[in-house]
């Protein structure tokens, strides 16, 4: 552990002493669960913070008061430069606790600090940045209509908004989601993972403290999947945007059909794929490149690229540098200078990737990791080794179901067509990669596979300004960009008449 990590470190005990709330209508309250329930450390399993979690009639209080809220229309009337700056404030503060943040993420999820610090923990703050930009540059448009009468559009704010985050990216994917929907005039609901909830209770104090935002505009709510269900039927949400497990997905349409028909954006599950043509330009460099995003958070992303389909040609020398990278990572300590893999997120968690290796090696060959690093202190905590299966079969449990973890599935195919197959059989359509020399085949290979997201010879490329999100059971809508606030908003089309009466 280096010097600047101890004095962050040092805060983040201080910190996670302190009691933990819910903030409600501009007040941090109790839970009103009789339930305690405990954030743990997933490198060893001790107990960061426990806080009582709030239930279902407590969410529907807040879901009430946020509706109140939105209903005195103070924030959605609000001067366009004076949410912007609240974002761009928002935007300073990440900044400048940027450590205090990155430690919390990487307490709470097992993330490398390198992870958190360098990547997730800025990128908020651009996030927030960005969509400052976007707040008097998003508006209606006027419509070509009949000689003697004009029709507008105008944007308006879909009104409260319950922002549910996962445990994988925790402040990345609440930012996400709280940036545009604050800058379109929304009232929101913050919905942390109960697994990583640190890094949105500390903004949410900076913010409290720091920022002066009209009361109730922005709630934290502090809960497990049993009482947030209540945000997705109360009939006081207007939109759910999710961020989560297929399952939970599907249970979040079902919920709105059944109350008031709440929008949702959903950005669910994956189980990407990854082509390797036999003319793969740079094959070293791509083989580097897709085993670090494969890898990297330890497996636990959603557009990871999953399965490996090479072709047969190159299949032997591509599994031989997989399995000597597999074999080479250190797992350790997320705030260890020579750690490369930090634990699974929780014991949940490390346990579902534990009976999918099992199931894996009836299905198919196992030809790295495979086991839990048990090495030193690694024996405390939720440690996998980057796990190889091959000659995976497209049929496979392993190669169907996400698994959420350091599990790579590789499988040979002898023709473009087998590949494109293999690629599209499955339940999901987050991402794809492809990689070869040929445009022309990379444009058609790209053109045929069913995912919202392909990238061709540089797997997992990302900009705010590109859509984000997948097709089929990946999820509803696209993230980032324009298309975020698309979803935060309503267009009004108004119609004025002005020929001979
Ligand atoms: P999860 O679905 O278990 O939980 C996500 C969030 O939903 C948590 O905050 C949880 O408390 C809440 N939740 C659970 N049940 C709920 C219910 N009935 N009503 C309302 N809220 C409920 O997912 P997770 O385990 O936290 O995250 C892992 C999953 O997220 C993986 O499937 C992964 O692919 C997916 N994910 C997708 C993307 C994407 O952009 N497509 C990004 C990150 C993670």
């Amino acid at each position: 552990m280096t010097e600047s990590i101890a004095a962050p470190l040092e805060w983040a005990r201080k910190w996670l002493a302190t009691p933990k709330k819910q903030y409600m209508n501009g007040q941090w309250i109790d839970g009103n669960s009789k339930e305690q329930w405990s954030v743990k450390d997933p490198s060893n399993g001790d107990l960061l913070c426990h806080f009582n979690m709030a239930d279902s009639d407590q969410v529907e209080q807040m879901a009430q008061q946020a509706h109140q809220t939105h209903d005195e229309q103070v924030w959605a009337k609000s001067n366009r430069d004076s949410r912007a700056k609240l974002l761009r404030d928002i935007a300073t503060l990440i900044r400048s606790n940027v450590e205090k943040l990155a430690v919390l993420e990487s307490l709470a999820n097992g993330k490398l600090y390198s992870e958190s610090l360098e990547g997730d923990i800025p990128t908020c703050a651009d996030i927030f940045d960005y969509y400052a930009g976007w707040v008097d540059k998003f508006y209606g448009e006027t419509c070509p209509v009949e000689e003697g009468y004009l029709n507008y559009t105008t944007k308006e704010p879909v009104g409260v908004c319950g922002l549910i985050a996962p445990w994988n990216f925790p402040l990345y994917q609440a930012s996400l989601k709280i940036a545009p929907a604050l800058a379109m005039g929304n009232t929101v609901i913050i919905k942390p993972s109960e697994y990583t909830p640190l890094t949105a209770i500390y903004l949410m104090e900076l913010i409290d403290q720091e920022l002066s935002v009209p009361k109730g505009v922005i709630n934290l709510l502090l809960t497990g999947g049993q009482a947030a269900n209540q945000l997705t039927l109360s009939h006081h949400v207007h939109k759910i945007s999710f961020t989560g497990s297929t399952g939970v997905g599907q249970k979040i349409v079902q919920n709105s059909g059944i109350s008031n028909l709440k929008s949702a954006t959903l950005e669910l599950g994956g189980k990407s794929p990854c082509i390797f043509f036999e003319d793969t330009p740079n094959l070293d460099s791509a083989i580097d490149r897709a085993f670090d995003v494969m890898f990297s958070h330890k497996g636990e992303k959603c557009s990871e690229p999953t399965r490996f389909l090479i072709h047969e040609s190159i299949y032997d020398y591509v599994l031989n540098a997989l399995i000597e990278k597999a074999n080479g990572v250190k797992c350790g300590n997320p705030f260890a200078a020579d750690a490369q893999q930090g634990p699974q997120c929780n014991e949940m968690q490390f346990n579902k990737i534990m009976s999918y290796i099992e199931i894996g090696k009836q299905e198919a060959e196992l030809v790295a990791g495979g086991y839990a690093d048990t090495e030193g202190d690694n024996a405390k905590g939720f440690y996998i080794r980057p796990t190889i299966f091959s000659n995976v079969s497209p049929s496979c449990r392993i190669a169907q179901e996400e698994i959420f973890g350091p599990i790579l599935c590789c499988t040979p195919f002898a023709t473009t067509e087998e590949a494109v197959t293999m690629a599209n059989d499955t339940a999901f359509g987050l991402a794809a990669g492809i990689y070869t020399s040929n445009v022309s085949r990379a444009h058609k290979v790209a053109e045929q596979i069913d995912a919202g997201m392909l990238f061709i010879n540089r797997y997992g490329c990302y900009g705010l300004s590109s859509p984000f999100g997948g097709f089929k059971q990946s999820g509803w809508g696209k993230e980032m960009a324009i298309h975020s606030l698309s979803s935060y908003t309503k267009s009004k089309s108004v119609w004025v008449y002005y020929g001979d009466q």
